[in-house]
């Protein structure tokens, strides 16, 4: 049975889907006006370990990803600039950014091995859909028109702070310094679900018509619109990172619940922060590290695969350039470990029942792969077995272990060529001229190890 980490309950539950056998998973995606960070990977790593946990343990998970082309701020309080359209000048040059920056995080998903969501719905073609639920929220009550803005009024939401479980007046909430504010704004914790292309947003570059007035979305509406269009209004889980909790995810279900009259996401899976030698990172900071960054220092983008495995995803985890390596090494001798095995056969049974206990308890992706070394270092079973059960643990890890054995064993006719030269050389116990062949097998990129039962044949990693 799996557990997990329920935000909104703040305990560890059973999970239990609403359909049996199916799951309905949403995940707040990413903002394209910029390259994906390393701590937004993370997240999304997160979500994809979850997925892959939910499929191996038998659920069909039908995943949604929003992609956020359209109206999003700079600040927590749907004020400052629009980052989407800060370097553009017109629509064209909108999308043209958008584009770019969409196709360069499917690559990063691509190079992480991250399974691609069944849909990644784009809010800027979904903007019917989010003034549909503003107009059920304003003939319900729980939204109003300023000259300005179309507002969610928080006071008529009693359960407003129920994911960040804090009282209101212990956020930080409000308007900030540099808002203009708004004298028909009824409460500073009152967010906005449509902005008028009025005042400092007259030229806004993407705009669409409304019932109010021409303008664009909030920065929250689009992923309660979205998920109730391909969820439905009450689904199984909904992922994020820790900072989106509040008030993206607050402000999410809000309005979802008021809209909808049903509870919003069941589980509330939320992903801690990846720290830079235990600070923040940012553009300001100046250590903004993306895919790029990794690829660029020769490192394999699944070492960072690796090393967010290493550590829970409710911790912070803390990158460093060592750390990145380290992660590198053990993968690599990982792959290396595994070239030698021979065809996958009848699997390790309690090493598949410690492992499943353990990805069951919460993600414990940590316990999970110092399984996966047990398992590799055991003398207990043939490699036959071990490879068997490995292939199956990576449907979780994502390591591509199979793929990477498949590779190794193809081994070029030139080294086999050595390998048999050596082995009359042994035969004839010419141990001169072994050695200095299994010299040339190593400068080739293999390392022959002599066992009892005959030799074992290493890829060099
Ligand atoms: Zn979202």
């Amino acid at each position: 049975m799996l557990k997990l980490f329920n935000s909104l309950s703040r305990k560890i539950e059973e999970f239990q889907p609403i359909k049996p056998n199916q799951v309905g998973f949403y995940i707040c995606g990413p903002t394209v006006y910029n390259d994906a960070h390393i701590g937004n990977l993370r997240t999304m790593l997160m979500a994809d370990i979850l997925r892959r946990a939910l499929e191996y343990n038998g659920f069909q998970v039908n995943e949604v990803m929003n992609i956020t082309d359209v109206g999003h701020l700079t600040s927590d309080n749907d004020t400052g600039e629009d980052k989407m359209e800060k370097n553009a000048k017109n629509e064209a040059d909108v999308l043209a950014i958008a584009k770019k920056y969409t196709d360069n995080f499917l690559n990063d998903l691509g190079a992480l091995n991250i399974e691609l969501p069944s849909k990644m719905p784009k809010a800027s073609e979904h903007v019917p859909e989010q003034i549909e639920m503003i107009k059920t929220l304003i003939a319900k009550g729980f939204a109003y028109e300023s000259d300005e803005a179309v507002y969610f009024d928080v006071a008529k939401f009693p359960q407003y702070n129920k994911l960040v479980g804090q009282n209101l007046d212990d956020m930080k909430l409000g308007a900030r310094q540099e808002v203009v504010k708004d004298p028909k704004k009824k409460n500073p914790v009152d967010f906005v679900l449509w902005f008028k292309a009025v005042g400092r947003y007259q030229n806004h570059i993407l705009k669409w018509p409304s019932p109010w007035r021409e303008g664009f979305p909030g920065w929250h509406i689009e992923c309660s619109a979205m998920s109730r269009k391909y969820l439905g209004d009450n689904f199984d889980i909904h992922a994020a990172g820790i900072d989106l909790k509040f008030p993206h995810n607050t402000n999410e279900t809000a309005q979802s619940e008021s809209a909808n009259g049903k509870p919003f996401a069941n589980y509330w899976i939320h992903g801690e922060h990846l720290l830079i030698n235990e600070g923040r990172m940012g553009k300001s900071e100046g250590n903004f590290i993306t895919m790029q960054t990794l690829v660029e220092k020769k490192f394999n983008p699944l070492a960072f695969r690796y090393l967010v495995l290493t550590t829970h995803y409710r911790s912070k985890l803390n990158f460093t350039w060592e750390s990145l390596a380290a992660a590198q090494n053990a993968l690599n001798n990982l792959y290396q470990e595994v070239s030698s095995f021979a065809e996958p056969k009848v699997g390790c049974a309690q090493f598949e029942q410690n492992f499943l206990e353990a990805v069951n308890n919460d993600l414990d992706t940590p316990k999970a792969l110092a399984i996966l070394w047990d398992l590799i270092k055991t003398g207990e079973f043939p490699t036959s077995a071990k490879a068997q059960t490995l292939f199956k643990f990576d449907q979780i890890f994502g390591l591509k272990i199979k793929e990477t054995w498949e590779l190794a064993k193809k081994i070029p006719e030139s080294v086999k060529k050595l390998i048999d030269e050596r082995e009359s050389a042994r035969t004839a116990k010419d141990f001169t001229k072994s050695d200095d062949l299994r010299k040339q097998i190593e400068t080739a990129g293999f390392f022959l190890e002599d066992t009892v039962d005959g030799y074992k044949l290493k890829k060099k990693y």
